[in-house]
């Protein structure tokens, strides 16, 4: 039986698509390599206002209001000021299972029917596709939406140089005293008074992610927030128990341990494919933040209108539908921005301890609107090149110095902010 659109994959892309399909009336069907209603590994995390937005705050676990970042003295250059800077936003971890339930139990109600298999093969006729899985079974449908992650399975993207990796290791688990304040949440803790001069200098900096899980549970998380090849798991678990230890304070019991690794600067898939990508196949992933779930709720309802409408007229052949999904996920503007974040991206990771310190520093003294919108890629382009420019004027000189040198790829990716 041919379905309307075949999604591949049953992570939260794969998820929010297919919901959003279903609801419009869309025969959809599942391709996954994975049981669908598998517990997810990774735990994420968001500002609450982006789902607050959209009414699905019952999502969330846990909800801070507390949440602060360390950068050293008023932003400066001091690597060991204890004094917080206090977001004024909330934040929130998602209850994975009941996101995972949400959107499994709006893709039910919709009728979706899920196939289990590993998807390794695809050929198209003018008006269908075909996928094989590697056991051999051939499942057709109008359009094939992937979304089977970073490294998707078919989506195909350009060669766009070395990809940085976000990485990342933390433990959930109980301390010998608490590594943040009770109901804190700690987004950046960049002090760095644990390392010698000489790592401060020359070695990449990392930062600590950590919150109050309550119970006297806490995660505590030491995070490289981009580099290219990526920081080992290695480093970053040393880093996080020297960072501990320099602070009196040691793991008592592991409950989980996390390993995050996932790329940040993808460029672009290319938009004249037969098939659409979603979430980390389409390179989704905020190049700056690393940040992606919001998005996905945010974009996957546009996307769906536009597969819905491509595939409600009849004039349209494969190739023209698929077209009309890659201009609505990726159209120019949004493509604009991409380039932008992946410009500072570059220049972030260029910055030594003390710079990268002075420019979160900076960055996150902007009107509350303006990081906000950054960091959520919910500003419109106009609005996102003023907050860039007014972090430059606001920015010590040495982060200035670091803006205007061009270096490596830079003037390239910045030359896709005019032709992305
Ligand atoms: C540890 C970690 C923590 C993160 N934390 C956050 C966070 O706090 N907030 C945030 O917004 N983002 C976070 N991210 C980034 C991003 O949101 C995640 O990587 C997210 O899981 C990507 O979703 P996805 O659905 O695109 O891919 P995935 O979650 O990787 O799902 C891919 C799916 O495709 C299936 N699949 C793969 N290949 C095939 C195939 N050939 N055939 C059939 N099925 C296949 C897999 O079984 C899986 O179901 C984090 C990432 C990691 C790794």
């Amino acid at each position: 039986m041919s379905a309307d659109v075949l999604v591949i994959g049953s992570g939260p892309a794969a998820l929010a698509i297919a919901s959003e399909l279903g609801q419009r009336g869309l025969q959809v069907h599942g391709l996954s390599a994975t049981d669908p209603a598998a517990p997810w590994q990774n735990t994420y995390g968001i500002w609450v206002q982006e789902v607050d937005q959209l009414g699905l705050q019952g999502l969330l676990a846990h909800r801070w209001s507390q949440s602060v970042s360390y950068f050293g003295e008023g932003g400066g250059s001091g690597p060991s000021s204890d004094q917080p800077l206090d977001h004024g936003l909330d934040y929130g971890l998602f209850d994975k299972a009941l996101l995972q339930q949400h959107w499994l139990g709006i893709c039910a109600a919709a009728g979706m029917l899920w196939h289990r298999g590993e998807a390794v093969a695809i050929s198209h006729s003018a008006r269908d596709s075909v996928v094989s899985t590697a056991c051999g079974q051939r499942l057709s449908a109008r359009l094939v939406v992937d979304a089977s992650g970073h490294q998707p399975v078919f989506v195909q993207r350009p060669d766009g140089g070395p990809v940085a990796g976000q990485a990342a290791y933390g433990v959930v688990g109980r301390f010998s005293a608490p590594p943040v304040a009770p109901g804190q949440f700690v987004l950046m803790d960049y002090r760095s008074d644990h390392l010698d001069a000489a790592e401060r200098r020359c070695a990449p900096p990392t930062f600590l992610y950590a919150m109050d899980l309550g119970g006297g549970v806490f995660f505590v998380e030491e995070t490289s927030l981009a580099l290219a090849p990526p920081v080992p798991f290695t480093a970053l678990k040393d880093r996080l128990h020297r960072r501990l230890a320099h602070r009196g304070i040691a793991v008592e019991a592991v409950e989980h341990e996390e390993l995050c690794l996932f790329p940040m600067n993808l460029p672009l898939p290319n938009l004249d494919q037969r098939v659409v990508g979603f979430g980390g196949a389409a390179s989704m992933v905020h190049p700056a933040s690393g940040y992606m779930v919001g998005s996905l709720l945010r974009r996957a309802p546009g996307l769906a209108a536009a597969i819905a409408g491509a595939l409600g007229d009849g004039s349209l052949d494969g190739a023209q539908v698929a077209s009309r999904a890659w201009q609505a996920l990726w159209p120019l503007e949004m493509r604009r921005k991409h380039a932008l974040y992946r410009f500072g991206l570059e220049k972030l990771m260029r910055y030594p301890d003390a710079e990268l310190r002075q420019f979160f520093g900076t960055f996150f003294s902007l009107p509350q609107s303006q990081w906000y919108g950054f960091l959520t890629n919910t500003l419109p382009l106009g609005q996102l090149i003023r907050a860039m420019l007014l972090l430059f004027v606001h920015a010590p000189w040495g982060v200035r110095w670091g803006l205007i040198q061009q270096q490596g790829r830079e003037l390239a990716l910045l030359g896709r902010l005019l032709n992305p």
